[in-house]
């Protein structure tokens, strides 16, 4: 019985007889001595002649050199039913026309090229279009508001974004003047006329469709930058993480032994490529290991959801807490009587996942929902339940082979020190990896704040038993988790004070059962402005068109003072702890700890 395991929650034993297929990685504890990233160097193929490792050719181009062009890479879905397959070989051409338009506009190798826009065909194409052109890309969530697209497109240097009419039109016509570097928009579906004519802006049709479809990479060290991705801190703007070509090492590994992804595979991953989790195990893993991939454009809809798991026979299926969650809530009688033989392994990310949801995925589908962990600084899956080990409900697993984790705690000479089975700590992981970020762009000191010595400090707290399982605690920092979307409490703090009416705002996550946090907003207003339902429902919509629904506090409650740190900080622990009723402990004498 390991130390940390509730009792509660009987271990799930795995019976290798069982196995509807033999996993990849067979003997989880053999593959982490022997495991060495040259053995994921040596499952791809690098570029031709040498030049080097690129993501895109390991995902796309790879492919038809060995005879698998003709293999569906992405099976897309869309909103109203309608289907689009696209081959290796098509993705390669469509893809390669992408690259080749933007050498046309004189992109290429380091210019920002960003993304906005739902789960279309051309987002997919795009992003690996740009991969091969070398360029840095970056994802944006299209529920983002018009704030944290500007502040992410000028940190990043956006030159090229690629959106659709609608979203131009509602969220970054009225920022084109803010961002003079962003020379051009790429609007995908039929655009008015009007919007053509302004400035930099073209159809998809008309600048990508036309060119090449053959695009030679540029030589690509393995160290160049790939993609920029960012996430929340406590405090300041977003952080950009940024990665390099050779992650694809990582995304290699990881598809195969945390995800158990075979080249026959139909998978799906239920993310959104505006988020780190969409783009390595949404786009690049999957690809890289040749299969299917299942793109559905709509939100979460159980019937929906399990219409794709039946019609498109998923036998892979990569999913987030919140959704499970959603499902339980609805039971399992919407799954009576479907054939849903062809699951053999389900994955979960990006939040705790309940013990209840792991059991309850048997119940409902006939197998555990498997946990894993990683953040978007890692660039990949660190720790998982892999399909050969035992779950003990309630953990993330164990690290993957090549990943050195522990738990850590600071000494008296200023240092972390691992500690041992059942005591809480920090989780860290020994540097390097292939697909850890290599910076935040332009912060060297935030950067640096992460590491001791050897150990990449993860700001979640977490124990490990005695069988090498680890548990998730909680985080380190106040950052809080919304249906698995990472949010920055000063992000939305730095919105609400920008409305007339605000003197200082505070803002934290309350927990909720279904997508684990909600955000929640204090404010205090300014002299003259008294507190009322209108004020707060216009703080309210305010907040929600400035962050878009995905960022905006869900609550906003006014109290005449925000508890402050003898330097004038915000203290967002103790505003939480009197929220929830908690101990505030020696919290009121505390500078709030902030982290990266
Ligand atoms: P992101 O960088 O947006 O992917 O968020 C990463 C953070 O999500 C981690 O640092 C954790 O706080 C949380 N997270 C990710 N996976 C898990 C998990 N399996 N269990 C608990 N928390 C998780």
């Amino acid at each position: 019985m390991s130390t940390a395991a509730p009792a509660r929650w009987p271990r799930i034993v795995k019976d290798p007889t069982a196995f509807k297929r033999p996993p990849n990685l067979a003997d989880p504890q053999a593959a982490r001595e022997r495991f060495r990233w040259s053995d994921a160097r040596s499952w791809l193929d690098g570029l031709p002649g040498g030049a080097g490792l690129n993501i895109a050719h390991e995902a796309v181009d790879r492919h038809l050199q060995h005879g698998r062009g003709a293999r569906i890479a992405l099976r897309w879905i869309g909103k109203t039913g309608e289907r689009r397959d696209l081959g290796y070989a098509e993705l390669a051409a469509a893809s390669s026309r992408f690259a080749n338009a933007l050498a046309s506009l004189g992109l290429g190798a380091g210019d920002g090229v960003f993304v906005l826009m739902g789960r279309l065909p051309e987002l997919y194409v795009a992003m690996l279009g740009a991969l091969k052109a070398r360029a840095v890309v970056t994802p944006l969530f299209s529920a983002f508001g018009p704030e944290p697209i500007a502040t992410r497109c000028e940190m990043g240097d956006a030159r090229l974004i690629v959106t659709t009419p609608e979203l131009y039109q509602r969220k970054l016509r009225a920022l084109r003047e803010r961002l003079p570097r962003l020379a051009h928009v790429v609007l995908v579906g039929d655009a008015p006329p009007a919007l053509l004519a302004e400035p930099g802006v073209h159809a998809w049709a008309a600048l990508v469709d036309a060119q090449p479809d053959t695009w030679t990479i540029p030589a690509t060290p393995p160290e160049s930058p790939s993609l920029l991705h960012f996430t929340s801190g406590t405090t300041g703007r977003p952080k950009g993480a940024q990665h390099v070509h050779e992650a694809v090492l990582a995304h290699a590994m990881t598809g195969r032994y945390a995800l158990d992804l075979h080249d026959d595979d139909i998978y799906w991953c239920t993310a959104d490529p505006g988020w780190v989790t969409g783009t390595s195990y949404g786009i690049i893993a999957p690809l890289v290991c040749g299969v299917t991939s299942v793109v559905v454009e709509a939100e979460f809809d159980a019937a929906t959801w399990y219409d794709v798991l039946e019609r498109e026979r998923v036998s892979v299926w990569y999913t987030a807490p919140t959704a499970i969650r959603m499902m339980m809530r609805l039971g399992t009688e919407p799954l009576a009587g479907r054939d849903l033989s062809a699951l053999r392994f389900m994955a979960s990310v990006g939040e705790p996942l309940n013990p209840e949801a792991v059991v309850w995925g048997r119940e409902a589908f006939g197998l555990p929902f498997h946990d894993n962990w990683w953040q978007t600084e890692t660039g990949g899956i660190m720790i998982a339940n892999v399909p050969a080990l035992d779950i003990l409900p309630g953990s993330m697993g164990q690290p993957l082979p090549g990943i050195t984790a522990a738990i850590v705690q600071r000494g008296t000479d200023g240092h972390v020190h691992p500690v041992g089975p059942g005591i809480d700590g920090e989780l860290a992981l020994k540097t390097p990896w292939p697909s850890m970020m290599r910076g935040y762009l332009n912060e060297q000191a935030r950067y640096a704040k992460c590491f001791d010595g050897e150990w990449y400090l993860t700001g979640d707290l977490a124990r490990v038993d005695d069988e090498g399982y680890y548990w998730f605690v909680g985080r380190a920092d106040d950052v809080i988790k919304s249906a698995g979307h990472l949010i920055g409490p000063f992000e939305v703090e730095s919105a609400l004070i920008e409305h007339p009416a605000v003197a200082e705002a505070g803002v934290i996550g309350i927990p909720d059962e279904t997508v684990g946090e909600v955000v929640k907003a204090f404010v205090a207003l300014k002299p003259g402005f008294e507190a009322s339902e209108a004020l707060n429902r216009e703080l309210l919509g305010h907040a929600r068109k400035r962050l878009g629904a995905a960022v905006a506090p869900k609550s906003i409650e006014f109290r005449t003072n925000l508890p402050k740190t003898r330097s004038g900080k915000i203290m967002r622990r103790l505003l939480k702890a009197r929220e929830l009723g908690l101990p505030e402990g020696d919290l009121s004498t505390l500078e709030s700890d902030e982290k990266k």
